[in-house]
């Protein structure tokens, strides 16, 4: 069995390897990611991540074919600061869930291996179980971009993935920077992993994330700390009361687990079945991914809209022109962006 188990891991490692070296046609790699092919589905992303200009069509229609694929799919964000658990979580959620049927792929948004070439996240080691799994695809954290770029790669991996016959994305990060709210702004359901120290729980929880949260699981619920987790699943609970009620007419909930114990576990899948439930009654499950969708689109505008006025000659040239302006008093900083604006305006015409 163990045997037969290796020999299937070795030789999809070796497809996918061969695979990757290969250039397939975008209806090869449609068909294949259709049928639920690890191999074509990794090599799609593999285009989707890529920043090379001829690339980038490719990558367009192969996510374009995939989209409206996605109905039954549920994306739950996962995040927690490093050494919460949330490897050994994610492995033992993930393995829960394909035991029940379910496909799992797990993404990563990791804006510390966009900044150095290392990562908090450490992809390479990590869920080695997980991995194994005929059930489970398991993708690195893009790196080498910005966190917008990296944060349009994995949602457009997230829309692959679901045609590949995905029903579970789990999108991880870290509490760096804006990692959680853009991991947000792509999930159905978001997580927060936290741990129970003595008596300072709600310290050092970074502003906004508790608003973010669909829910709480308290980690390392097990041996000693047990008694601390529960202390801190009332304290949690008790500062959850004092948000607003969420539009869609959920309450957030604090749970106990134990990644390494693996207890708690399924509960929590139970939970996320509860809330996927009643936002789908109540239409807000859609109305939510329409919003998102329709944000992305908004901010990406924004962004290249940005981008294009910065690429333009004049205007760094006009810009520090309005600086000194500016630090000489000699023009309000609103009338300087106005003539900025308006010297480049003119050169696109
Ligand atoms: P990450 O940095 O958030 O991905 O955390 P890891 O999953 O790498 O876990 C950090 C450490 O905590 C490792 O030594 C794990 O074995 C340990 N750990 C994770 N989950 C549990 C748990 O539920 N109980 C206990 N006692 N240890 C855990």
């Amino acid at each position: 069995m163990i045997l037969a188990n290796k020999k299937h891991i070795s030789s999809s490692i070796s497809k996918i390897r061969k695979l990757r070296k290969q250039d397939v046609s975008v209806d090869e790699l449609l068909k294949g990611l259709f049928k639920g092919n690890k191999a074509h589905l990794a090599k799609a992303i593999t285009l989707v991540e890529s920043s090379k200009a001829e690339h980038f069509e490719k990558a367009n229609t192969l996510v374009e074919k995939c989209l409206g694929k996605s109905n039954s799919s549920v994306r739950i964000g996962i995040t927690g600061v490093p050494g919460v658990g949330k490897s050994t979580f994610i492995e033992a959620f993930g393995k829960a869930l394909t035991q029940i049927g379910k496909k799992v792929a797990v993404l990563a948004v990791d804006p510390t291996s966009t900044l150095s070439k290392g990562s908090i996240l450490g992809d390479k080691t990590r869920m080695q179980n997980l991995s194994k799994d005929s059930n489970a695809f398991i993708r690195p954290s893009p790196s080498g971009d910005s966190l917008g770029g990296v944060a349009r790669k994995t949602r457009e991996s997230i829309i692959l993935c679901e045609a590949a016959g995905y029903d579970i994305i789990l999108v991880e990060t870290v509490g760096v920077g804006q990692s959680e709210t853009m991991v947000h702004s792509m999930a159905d359901f978001f997580l927060l992993l936290k741990l129970s120290g003595a008596g300072d729980e709600l310290q050092g929880i970074k502003r906004g994330i508790m608003e973010m949260a669909d829910a709480i699981a308290i980690n390392k619920a097990d041996g000693d700390n047990l008694e601390k987790a529960k202390l801190a699943e009332v304290e949690f609970s008790r500062a959850l009361h004092l948000y607003p009620p969420k539009a869609n007419g959920w309450t957030p909930k604090v749970l106990r687990c134990s990644a390494s114990e693996q207890t708690g576990i399924l509960e929590i899948w139970h939970l996320i079945e509860e809330y996927v439930t009643l936002n789908k009654k109540n239409g807000h499950f859609e109305q939510n991914r329409k919003n998102q969708n329709k944000n992305w689109f908004l901010q990406t505008v924004d962004e290249q809209i940005k981008q294009y006025f910065h690429q333009k000659k004049s205007f760094e040239k006009v810009q520090n022109d309005m600086l000194v302006a500016v630090e000489n008093n000699r023009v309000s900083p609103f009338y300087a962006a106005k003539k900025l604006l308006e010297s480049i305006s003119v050169e696109l015409k």
